[in-house]
């Protein structure tokens, strides 16, 4: 099992990233780099949802089986004024932004971009939303909640999790 990252319109991100998230789910990561010009704006922003089937036939195409999305562009889902990231199961694809995770402190931004990474990447592995604000499956309505949970999953969340990747 793979997970493939994809970073869109060259946001620089290091293997120090990549590296947390295959701790975090014990599983190989690799890279690429990726243009993709989004069709349906909204002011600066771009529909979330315009990137996983592009994701999806990257990561067919590939010798992955998930694939997350990284993009520096505002995105947004219908009914949101802004997500921080979206997932589609069902296409293995998710996709994060870290438009509005940006923090003058480094570690806390590299924080913020990795909590909501392993967010989408659970949902894709199938995790759902947890109810423990320390978690990472915690749903982040604000950066509050982003900046509150950790980076790591609670009990509950890492046993499913190895439920459901032995399913995989
Ligand atoms: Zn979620
Ligand atoms: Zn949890």
């Amino acid at each position: 099992m793979k997970i493939l990252i994809v970073y869109f319109n060259k946001p620089a991100f290091s293997k120090k990233f990549e590296n947390a998230i295959e701790k975090t789910f014990g599983i190989g990561v690799i890279s690429v780099k990726k243009e993709f010009k989004c069709k349906t704006k909204r002011k600066n922003q771009c529909n979330a949802e315009n990137y996983l089937p592009f994701l999806e036939k990257i990561v067919f195409n590939s010798d992955a089986d998930i694939v997350l999305g990284v993009t520096s562009k505002d995105i947004y889902e219908k009914g949101y004024i802004a997500v921080y990231g979206v997932s589609a199961i069902e296409k293995k694809s998710a996709i994060v932004s870290f438009a509005r995770l940006k923090s003058k402190n480094k570690k806390q931004f590299f924080e913020r971009l990795l909590k909501e990474s392993i967010h989408e990447i659970g949902h894709l592995i199938g995790l759902i939303h947890c109810s423990n604000d320390k978690c990472a499956m915690k749903c982040s309505l604000g950066i509050g909640d982003c900046d509150y949970k950790i980076a790591e999953f609670c009990d509950k969340c890492e046993n499913e999790l190895i439920k459901c990747l032995e399913k995989m």
